[in-house]
């Protein structure tokens, strides 16, 4: 079972780190047409096995176990917030959903599990308390679109300034996931589409319903079920990828094929499961940087050392939890046999660790290294830990917009830095209007003349959908790919 390295030729320069905390989120789904809606596809989402949809198959993993109630049990119920679910046990049985007391953002099934979360609630719980009693039009307010999400960026900002920490992904979410008016945002709501339970309507505004059927409604679905089955980190550790290595006898194109020639389990092509959909998502940032780093002609012979370095910028959990996909590359790219892989951003946790690679890495010394450094980019080089880079990669960095706890100026500073380290940068971005804009801030930071290489479709993007109301409703992450030779004139 030994396998012909797919190897090219080498890789890249540069060093430097980075910061900057990331939004992963994908993307409208512009490549797939709007499905048309489908009781029986969401029915069939709902009970929870496979789903309808193009050509690409892949194994199953582990699935959480779910009672006759359709509740799942979850031994970490704060990896996702979602309005109109159980936040403990994420029951979606509505009867006996009821908010929180106080502040009315977050539902439990019962008062056990009200009292179950309250030790984690509690001090947030109390700001919000305070906010709605400072304002007595809290619930009835309408918001054009653009200023409901400045108002919810801004109350995450000054609740990270009185609690003075960084509010977990969880807690961010209950701003932007919010129960409100799909259309006005105003906070009382009369009905909830039985069916994604994703999206409320205010009695003005209930007859909106019928156009969020369809293709909203099943990728929102879609999105819930996959939150809350793959929320389980246990669920993640199953998911590495022992026994993927990519030949040339079974050539790939994009993640449908490599699906098809390396991720197959499943006989009916037109079906996925949910792991098929999360499998995607697991593998998509390597095979992106790989066919990124081949696509744009990066991987001349001296370009890959047999220690390769690549920094992630704005890193955040989602990176964190991916990390062991990052095997795959060894697998891919025999020559390396270290593969170090930064994250760097100030929502991580300070880590090393060496991770165990599988039978075949082991037999032949090849090695996984992680390293998390809890900092922005431009500090992150002047890090005791660091490493000069083979490559930069963001996915879904976003230069040109700061997240709201930051400096509205920190990514100048950073790309200045990743512009220092010399090597090839790959960004990702969910929107192609994203990735423009991080195209032109590159260009305000460092001079027009500095262009990418590369800007297109990317063929590795992942098909898992996260809610992003932003794009729409949901987006798909590493839809778009730009990539850089490096960030000099
Ligand atoms: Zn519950
Ligand atoms: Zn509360
Ligand atoms: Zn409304
Ligand atoms: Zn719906
Ligand atoms: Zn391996």
């Amino acid at each position: 079972m030994r396998r012909e390295c797919l190897d090219n030729n080498g890789g890249g320069g540069g060093g430097g780190g980075g910061r900057h905390p990331e939004r992963r989120q994908g993307n409208k789904d512009r490549g797939s047409a709007v499905r048309q809606f489908d009781k029986t596809r969401l029915d069939s989402l709902d009970s929870g096995r496979t789903v309808r949809h193009s050509s690409c198959r892949s194994r199953t993993y582990g699935m959480l176990q779910e009672n006759s109630n359709g509740e799942a049990h979850h031994s970490n119920s704060n990896q996702f917030f979602h309005p109109n679910i159980c936040h403990v046990c994420k029951s979606r049985i509505q009867d006996s959903l009821r908010p929180c007391n106080w502040c009315h953002m977050i539902s439990y099934c019962c008062e056990e599990h009200k009292w179950q979360h309250r030790p984690h609630h509690i001090e947030i719980c109390t700001i919000i308390t305070d906010f709605i009693n400072d304002d007595p039009q809290w619930y009835d307010r309408c918001y054009l679109y653009d200023d409901w999400v400045k108002l919810q960026a801004s109350l995450i900002r000054i609740i990270q300034v009185i609690l003075k920490r960084q509010l977990e992904p969880y807690e961010m979410q209950m701003f932007m996931f919010t129960k409100a008016c799909f259309i006005c945002h105003q906070r009382h709501t009369s009905y909830t589409c039985e069916y994604c339970l994703s999206v409320s309507y205010c009695s003005d505004h209930v007859h909106h319903i019928y156009k969020h059927y369809g293709s909203m409604c099943y990728q929102m679905s879609l999105c819930l079920n996959l939150d809350v089955r793959f929320s389980e980190d246990s669920v993640w550790e199953s998911l590495r990828i022992k026994n993927i290595f990519p030949d040339v006898k079974r050539p790939f194109t994009n993640m449908e094929s490599f699906c098809n020639q390396y991720c197959h389990i499943r006989e009916n092509l037109d079906y996925w499961s949910f792991s098929d959909y999360h499998i995607t998502d697991y593998i998509s940032d390597p095979l992106t940087l790989y066919n990124g780093m081949q696509s744009a002609h990066l991987f001349h012979p001296e370009a890959i050392t047999n220690t390769f370095v690549i920094h992630i910028i704005a890193a955040n959990n989602v990176d964190r939890r991916n990390f062991l996909a990052w095997e795959l590359l060894l697998h891919l790219l025999n020559r390396i046999t270290k593969l170090i892989i930064v994250l760097i951003g100030p929502e991580l946790e300070p880590e090393y660790n060496e991770h165990q690679t599988c039978f075949y890495c082991k037999e032949d010394n090849k090695r996984l290294i992680l390293e998390a450094s809890s900092v922005l980019y431009h500090d992150y080089v002047f890090h005791i830990n660091y490493r000069r880079p083979n490559v930069i990669v963001g996915f879904q960095a976003e230069l040109h917009r700061p997240l709201p706890a930051l400096n509205p100026d920190s990514w100048s500073e950073s790309i200045k830095t990743m512009q220092s380290q010399k090597c090839p940068v790959l960004l990702t971005a969910t929107l192609s209007c994203k990735a423009d804009y991080d195209i032109t801030m590159i260009q305000q930071v460092l001079g027009p003349s500095v262009k990418p290489i590369l800007s297109t479709f990317n063929d590795f993007r992942t098909f898992r959908p996260y809610r992003d109301f932003e794009a729409g409703y949901v987006s798909f992450r590493n839809i778009y790919l730009t990539v850089y030779d490096n960030l000099n004139v």
